[in-house]
């Protein structure tokens, strides 16, 4: 055996940066190495965010240091090594080949493409199914079997029982009900403001990423300025004891709230540093808990907060990883419209999307809500190509990956899939926007209005959508209302909304910002 063998190879992806990942638990230090790799086909098959790719690059630059401080033997292609293949199957024969490695190992990974090009590199891969989720992927196939469409609520209920999150020793849920949503949408009076954010030093290694990133990725949309994400372990605990301090207790009253020049409110800021294994998901969940028991915050945002993270998050990955690759492809509306060129520059007279699109370039977040109901809500009622607007989802966030965007913009956002994950679209009108933001207060449009070159585009988008896909939606129980509306609208009003609605979608084929 040459000097350099090792037994045991395992590569850790750059959203796998958890020191108990289960592929690194199969080594033993003396023997064995780990490989982590700064690949262009993962730079490059979308124009990600410049935040994003320095949050991965960095973390993984840090979490290789602190693998050698405990006795690892890492071995780090950096994206510029002469020698870098440019893909991760690249790089995994390559250094198995180098290092003559017995065995290589791979935990399970966040994207179909991604284990697909691994699986069909012909390496003898040891495959370890991904611990950090609750719900594995042949458990969610097991609930799921059977079902023609499925419902998050039966779903979280389930992971509750398991868990034993917010239950009673009898079985029932804490507060005797399994969810409060409906206490989850206050709009921010008047003077309430969130707390600070909590602030980032950028250490040597952080530095070295960002002038890496600002040479290489200077094209790509998206500010690299306001970088200010955590990037090792500490620094992710950090973050997220600040959210429990300062934003969790009020964080179930103002879910669902937006407000201008406030871009994070009460949220927690931690999707990213979960998603790429900063943070441990068992232990979020223990610390929510333990702060209702504590008194320290109420239940509506204890449960709110558990809701989001072992229902909707389980939920969709275990949706996508049933469904891939047909998934990806579903355009249950055959949409074809071009995302328009405003989602990648913020020039648009809409207040809402201008302040969700321009917070999206300079910090690559925005929250639930302005996901959903701004930028989706928009892309949903003027009938773009949902592959686009997938795409666009994958590129702008700095937590962004095809496991969690995919099943939340195609199904959630654009039911695409016709209803699977979500038993009725979450298409609004202007109304929703002005009742949860203070958006309309300064925009250039007329919430109040439908029809008329002042009045919100959402109004009569919205009613566009609705007469357009009438076959598709008009049975559909949790649209009755709606299209009962409607219905009890003048003839010529309802040639009216048509007409603007049609005017809107013609300027957006035009190539014009609304
Ligand atoms: P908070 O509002 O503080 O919520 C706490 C945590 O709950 C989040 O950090 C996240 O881990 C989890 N969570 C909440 N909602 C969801 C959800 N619907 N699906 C999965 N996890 C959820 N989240 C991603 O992590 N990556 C994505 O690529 C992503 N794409 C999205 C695309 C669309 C169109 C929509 C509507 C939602 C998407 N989400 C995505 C979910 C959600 O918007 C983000 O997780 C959240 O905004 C992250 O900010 P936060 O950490 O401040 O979250
Ligand atoms: Fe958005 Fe319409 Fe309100 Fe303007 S008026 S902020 S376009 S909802």
């Amino acid at each position: 055996m040459p000097s350099s063998s090792v037994h045991r190879l395992a590569l850790v992806l750059g959203d796998q940066l958890s020191f108990d990942l289960p592929s690194l638990q199969a080594l033993d230090p003396t023997t064995d190495a780990v490989l982590l790799a700064e690949v262009a086909a993962e730079t490059d098959y979308v124009p990600h965010h410049p935040q994003k790719i320095a949050l991965i690059f960095s973390a993984m630059r840090h979490f290789a240091k602190a693998l050698r401080q405990r006795g690892y033997c890492v071995h780090y292609v950096s994206l510029e090594d002469p020698d870098n293949s440019g893909s991760l199957p690249g790089e995994l024969q390559r250094w198995s080949e180098r290092l003559t490695a017995r065995e290589v190992h791979v935990t399970e990974c966040g994207e179909w493409r991604l284990e697909q090009a691994l699986k069909s590199s012909g390496l003898p891969i040891h495959w370890h199914a991904d611990t950090r989720f609750l719900c594995r992927r042949d458990e969610f196939a097991a609930w799921a079997a059977g079902k023609r469409q499925l419902r998050m609520e039966f779903f979280y209920r389930q992971m509750r029982q398991r868990s034993g999150l917010l239950m009673n020793g009898d079985g029932m849920p804490v507060g005797g009900a399994w969810n409060f949503d409906a206490e989850n949408r206050q709009t921010l009076p008047a003077g309430v403001s969130a707390p600070s954010p909590q602030r980032f030093v950028h250490d040597a290694i952080t530095q070295e990423v960002l002038a890496l990133v600002g040479r290489r990725f200077a094209h790509h949309y998206g500010s690299l300025e306001a970088f200010d994400y955590p990037v090792t372990h500490a620094e992710a605990e950090a973050l997220w004891q600040h959210f429990v301090e300062q934003s969790l207790p009020a964080f179930g009253d103002y879910q669902d709230a937006m407000a201008t020049g406030q871009p994070f409110l009460f949220h927690a800021r931690i999707s990213a540093a979960l998603n790429i294994g900063l943070l441990d998901l068992r232990r979020l969940c223990a610390d929510v808990e333990a702060a209702y028991w504590a008194g320290r915050v109420p239940l509506n945002a204890a449960e709110g907060f558990i809701r989001q993270l072992i229902g909707w998050r389980e939920y969709v990955r275990g949706i996508y990883w049933l469904h891939m690759p047909e998934y990806a492809g579903l355009n249950a509306f055959g949409n074809t419209r071009a995302l328009p060129e405003f989602y990648w520059t913020g020039q648009t007279r809409m207040k809402c999307m201008s302040q969700a699109i321009g917070q999206t370039l300079e910090y690559a977040y925005a929250h639930h809500i302005q996901r959903l109901m701004v930028t989706g809500n928009f892309a949903l009622l003027a009938g773009i190509a949902p592959q686009q607007v997938c795409d666009w989802y994958l590129a702008v966030y700095l937590d962004a990956f095809d496991w969690v965007e995919l099943p939340n913009t195609l199904g959630m956002v654009m039911h695409a899939d016709g209803g699977y994950l979500g038993s009725k679209p979450y298409c609004a009108s202007g109304q929703y926007i002005k009742r949860m933001s203070d958006y309309c207060r300064s925009c250039a449009y007329k919430v109040t209005e439908s029809t008329g070159e002042q009045a919100c585009p959402f109004n009569a988008l919205y009613w566009h959508f609705l007469m357009r896909h009438r076959d598709r939606l008009g049975g559909n129980h949790r649209l009755a209302m709606v299209y009962k509306n409607l219905d009890r609208q003048p003839e010529a009003k309802q040639q009216a909304l048509w007409a603007r609605g049609q005017a809107l979608l013609a300027r957006l084929d035009a190539g014009e910002a609304l």
